[in-house]
């Protein structure tokens, strides 16, 4: 039990530097989102089911986003 509670905690920390330190956060600044394989413009798609459940996952801290590149078949999920 204990330590179901050490992961969760850690889990949670994860999450707050993740966002403190804005990793996979897209980039405001820019019109469109850039590829991080050929620099490339990103295209907004369709989220799966699988990003609904890490929006579910991260506790709706991040609204999750799903990109691909048309030039390098890139998919990632940025928030
Ligand atoms: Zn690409």
């Amino acid at each position: 039990m204990t330590t179901l509670i050490i992961l969760f905690v850690t889990y949670l920390l994860a999450l707050f530097i993740i966002k403190q330190k804005k990793l996979f956060k897209s980039d405001k600044n820019q019109s469109h989102l850039i590829c991080p394989q050929c620099k490339n413009k990103l295209k907004r798609i369709e989220r799966t089911n699988q990003d609904k459940i890490w929006t579910l996952l991260t506790f709706y801290m991040f609204k999750w986003k799903r990109y691909n590149c048309f030039s390098c078949k890139w998919e990632g999920i940025r928030w």
